[in-house]
Order: structure tokens, then sequence, then C-alpha cells
């Protein structure tokens, strides 16, 4: 249909000074460093590292942004066209299934598993020139970087580094000698990536009906069924649930396992990677459904505590699908402010209308609170790792809050910064809609949105009450936020009393059930709201991350009259600053955080 120009188009319209033809169409970010143009990200990394850290490991951000902007971005725009095929037989007519991928994935995981090593970074020292495994923090922002490009593979890295992680901690010594030299290793040709299966048909969510058999055969275990959903289907090691014949049902009687690809002697293990998915997203990564016709298998750890070892990987992945939906996020707003920036109509930028700034908005804070909240709760896994019991229990209730609300919002993100490109954001020649198809299986793998806000609710808080431990955590920097005005923090406090109240009330009362999400969503708000204004207040900070916890505090946090105006005129001034190309002082938004 042809496009209707509005009254205004014929009534204010002169003809702008903007070239012709394809001068017309706004930029992307193709190109750019993703780390250089990242305020947000090179702030917070500074203040999450160790400075010797952050010394050592920013040229390798800086490396990666140009390589995210660059190399990788056209090597994924590729791979995404390129899906992986699977051949189930060789020539011979022999069951020896195998999947060819595009040259394009090929590159990226020497990127990946070669260059960068982002499998091991956590587990051993030596990748990026370290003399010791790598802070969770700079571990989650160079998975940050690298999905800005390409999110598909990053699910082979992540479930490696969680392979690894479970057999290092729960697999006996002859299963570790025998694994992990083979997954620890940065030669791609000759490495073993390892991967998760746990899914079936009787259940994702309701992992307690899985199906599949492990019997005890001459000796050895060996395993019956068939894994519905089974992302990087081929890796050469998975872990897996299974239910010993004779253990009781639900998840109290699933076991872990480690099943090999390939067995000691070079034969292929009897499993088949009998189809592969026609996906939505994650297109240049392979999912597959597996049937286990009798295939051997290693028991890691204690048969009667497989599921509990398990929830130890999903925890692990879940703290990764939220820096993959901040990334996403990042990269839309990245590309929705250079199209604003560049796109010209009724004779202005784009930017320049109150609307379209709004709708900017409605993407910035989103990704600027799940920065936010990754970063901090990377952090925390870095106190708990050097033996804090309470950054533990904090872990508990950060990783759950991120993945739900980043996932949740990565989606409306990504349609947001579609709509900015206009009908160019809809054409797959364009990044957009290949982040559009990405964003929504945020929501499903790994726990969908009410599985996480159940968790949330019931277990965090209900149970474990580690929402009691954010409070204490989330009081201290309110507390220690003395350049941030007293009435502004007053009113944060008071919405975190109303939150925490509000999810004591959710978790105490069954019926109450169906508002745990709200109640999660509340949370996560309130936490990356103080987040933010204390990162605002710390020395050399760029401030309009205080105004981002305003905007938090109106829009999800307070109560709104749909029949009242409301674009204030501190919202007026604050959207000056936030788009503004500088870095902003605390002393110029002050007067901005008072009511
Ligand atoms: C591309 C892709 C790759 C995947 N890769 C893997 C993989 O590598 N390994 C693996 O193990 N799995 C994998 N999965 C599976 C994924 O984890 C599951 O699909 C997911 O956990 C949901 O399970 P389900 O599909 O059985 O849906 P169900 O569990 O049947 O859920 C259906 C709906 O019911 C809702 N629901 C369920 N229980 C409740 C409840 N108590 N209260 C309220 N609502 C509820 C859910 O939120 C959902 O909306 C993959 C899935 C996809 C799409």
């Amino acid at each position: 249909m042809d496009a209707i120009p509005s009254q205004k188009s014929f009534d204010d319209a002169k003809p702008p000074d903007r070239g012709r033809g394809a001068d017309h169409i706004a930029p992307d970010c193709a190109g750019q460093n993703f780390y250089a143009i990242d305020r947000g990200l090179r702030g917070l990394v500074r203040l999450y590292l160790e400075p010797d850290d952050f010394r050592r490991l920013e040229p390798h951000f800086d490396r990666l942004g140009v390589l995210a902007g660059g190399r990788l971005d056209e090597l994924a725009r590729v791979a995404d066209k390129h899906p992986p095929v699977l051949n189930a037989r060789d020539r011979f007519g022999r069951d020896e299934d195998w999947i060819d991928y595009h040259s394009s994935y090929r590159e990226m995981e020497q990127i990946a598993f070669g260059d960068f090593q982002f499998h091991a970074m956590s587990h051993r020292a030596g990748t990026l020139g370290m003399d010791r495994p790598l802070p969770a923090v700079a571990k989650y922002a160079l998975q940050y970087l690298f999905v800005q490009a390409e999110f598909g593979l990053m699910c082979p890295i992540s479930v490696t580094d969680t392979s690894i992680h479970l057999v290092r901690k729960f697999a006996g010594a002859e299963l570790k000698d025998y694994l992990l030299p083979k997954m620890l290793s940065g030669d791609v040709a000759t490495m073993w990536k390892g991967t998760q299966f746990m899914t079936e048909r009787a259940g994702g969510s309701d992992v307690g009906a899985i199906e599949t058999i492990a019997r005890c055969e001459g000796g050895e275990w060996r395993l019956y069924g068939d894994k519905w959903f089974c992302s990087h289907a081929d890796a050469d090691v998975a872990l897996l649930l299974a239910r010993p014949e004779g253990a009781p049902g639900g998840t109290k009687g699933l076991a872990l396992f480690a099943l090999p690809r390939r067995l000691k002697d070079g034969r292929r293990n009897a499993y088949r990677i009998v189809r592969l998915k026609d996906k939505l997203g994650t297109r240049s990564m392979a999912s597959g459904e597996i049937l286990l016709e009798g295939a051997v298998a290693y028991l890691v750890g204690e048969a009667e505590r497989g599921f509990k070892q398990m929830m130890e990987q999903v925890n692990l992945s879940r703290l990764s699908h939220g820096v993959r939906a901040s990334a996403m996020m990042r990269r839309c707003v990245n590309e929705a402010l250079v199209c604003a920036r560049s796109r010209v109509a009724f004779g202005k930028t784009i930017i320049e209308y109150p609307l379209l700034r709004r709708q900017l908005l409605k993407i910035i804070v989103p990704t600027e609170q799940a920065l936010s909240m990754f970063l901090f709760t990377a952090n925390a896994m870095d106190r708990a790792n050097a033996g804090s019991k309470e950054t533990e229990i904090l872990l508990r209730i950060l990783t759950p809050l991120l993945k739900f609300r980043a996932c949740r919002d990565n989606i409306p993100v990504a349609t947001g910064a579609m709509e900015v490109r206009g009908g160019n954001g809809y054409i797959e020649e364009w990044v957009n809609a290949r982040l559009i198809r990405d964003a929504q299986i945020g929501v499903i793998w790994e726990g969908t949105s009410n599985i996480n806000a159940l968790d949330i609710v019931t277990r965090a808080v209900g149970k474990s009450r580690a929402h009691r431990t954010l409070e204490v955590a989330l009081r201290k920097l309110l507390d220690q936020s003395t350049l941030i005005p007293a009435a502004f923090r007053d009113r944060l406090r008071l919405a975190l009393d109303r939150t925490l109240a509000f999810a004591d009330h959710v978790a105490a009362e069954p019926a109450l059930e169906a508002s745990a999400r709200r109640a999660a969503g509340s949370l996560y708000h309130i936490a990356s709201a103080i987040l933010m204004m204390w990162e605002a207040a710390q020395p050399g900070a760029d401030a309009r991350r205080a105004l981002y916890a305003r905007f938090v505090l109106e829009h999800r946090l307070s109560a709104q009259d749909p029949l009242e105006p409301r674009h204030g005129e501190w919202e007026r001034k604050a959207e000056e600053l936030v788009f503004s190309e500088r870095q902003v002082a605390i002393a110029e938004i002050a007067g901005l955080l008072e009511p």
C-alpha cells in the first residue's frame, strides 16, 4: 500500500538537504566497535572489576567490540541464512549421523572456542593471557559483546562452559581425568564440546516426568529414551538426566549422566540424532531430537542427587540467558539510535520528535536495567566463589530475576527497535528481523517466564528468604549514595518496603499465585533502580543512570492514571540529557530527581 501522508506532511515538509536515493536510508551499526560505543558497559565493568583485572582485560573487551561490530557480525548474518543440515547416513548406508555447518559458523567457533576460549575462561588459567580463571564479571561482559553479533552460537559456548562446571564439581576422579582435558582444550579441531539434554515429550517444565531409563548392563550404564529438545545436538559429550531402573518417580529418582558421542574405541555411541528442529530463531545452531538406543553413559556424582546437581547448570544457564537478552537489547538500542539520529521525516531527524523519543526511552531503560542487573549478579557470583555465603543467597534470587525479566523485556525492545527503523526493520537483510526472532526463545528455555516467576516467589522468597538478603544489599547501596538527593533515596526506600511486602504476601498466600509474575517483576525493577542510582553516584560515573532509575520508579513502581497527561517538565529535561552524546555529571541531574 502507498504511505498515507499526514496533514503535517503537507503543511510543514520542506525539502531537506539529505542527498538522493540510497542516501535516504539510515545506516546501521556495521563497522562500529561495540565496546567503544557502549558508555554503560565501559563505566560499569570498570566499577565491578578489580582495577588490575580491568587493566589487563580491557584490551580484550575492545578487541571483541571491534569483532562484534565487524567480522563476527558479517559471519552471523551469513550463518543465520545457512542453517545446519543433518545427514542421517554415510554413503555406505551406515547410520553415521552428522551435521554440516556453513563455513561462517565454523569461523565463529574458531573465534569463540579457539581465540577467546569462552568455555574454559572460568575454569583454568591461560585464557586471554590471564594467570588464573577470569572473574565472572569479565566472562559475562565478553558474552555480552559477542552476543550483540551472534546469538545462536552462544548456546554451545555456554553449555560447554556449564558442562565443564558440572563435571569438575560432581564427577569422580576417573571421569574427570577422562573428560576435562578434552573439554578444557582450546584446540577447536580436537576439543570436546558439551551440552545438556533434559526435555522430553512428557515435559520440559515438569522435569520429573522424564521417561528415559538408565539400565546397568554388564557393569556399565546404558540409556534408553527419547530427548525432544537437544540444542547443540552433535556435542561431543552431553550431560543428561535419566531414571535408573527401579528409582522413584518425580525429580527425586533422576540421576545425572555424561553421554559421550564416541566410545573409547572411536565407534559411535548408540544414539541417533533423528531430526533437526526448524526453528523461529537461533537458526545458526542445531537443535534436534535424540533417540537413545542403549547408549553408554557415565554416572556423574550421586545417583539420588541428579536433579539437584543439574539445577546448578540450569542456574548458570539462566544467568547467561539474562546476559544474552541484555546483549540483544543493547544491539537494539545501538541500532535504534543510529537510525533515529540519521533518518529524516517531515524535514527533521526523527530523534527530534517527542513520540519517537518516548519510544527510544522504552528501548533504552530496560536495556540499562538489564546491564546493571547482570553485572551485579556476576559480581555476586565472584564474591560467592570467594567464599561469601551471603552472596550465595543473593545469587539465588538475582539469577531467576534477571532471566525472568530481561528475557521478557527483550521482546518489546526488539520490536520497538524494528519500528524505529520503519519498513526496513521488517526486512531480513537488516539485523532487526533476526533480533526479533532470536529474542523469543528467552522466555522458553531454561524455564519459561511462569516457571522462573514461581521459582522466585515460592522458593527464593518463600523458602530461602533470599529477598531479605537482597534487601540488606540494596539498603546498603541506598545508604552509601549520599551524592543522590535524600528525597529520591527515600522514595526508593519506600518502594523497596512495598515491593518486599508484596513479595512476602504473594509467597505466603497460595491463592495469590497468579500474581507471581508481578511480584517478581517488581523485585527486579526496584533492585535495578537502586543499582542504577548507586552506580550514578560512583566517582567518575555517568550520572544519567540515576535518571534511568527515576524512569523505572515512575513508570514501573508507581501508580499512574491513564487519563492524566504524564510527560512532565522533568521528563523533557531528562530526555535531553539521556540523548546527549556526552558524559553527564551528577550536578546536572540532581534537580531532576526531586519530585
Ligand atoms: C529452540 C529450543 C531449544 C531447546 N534446547 C533444549 C536443550 O538443549 N535441552 C533441554 O533440555 N531442553 C531444551 N529446550 C526445551 C525447553 O527448555 C522447554 O521447551 C521448556 O522448558 C518448556 O517446556 P515444554 O516445551 O515442555 O512446555 P511445557 O512445560 O509444557 O509448558 C507449556 C506452558 O505451560 C506453562 N506451565 C507449565 N507449568 C506451569 C505451572 N506450574 N504454572 C504455570 N504455568 C505453567 C509454561 O510456562 C508454558 O507456558 C529447547 C527448546 C527450544 C524451543
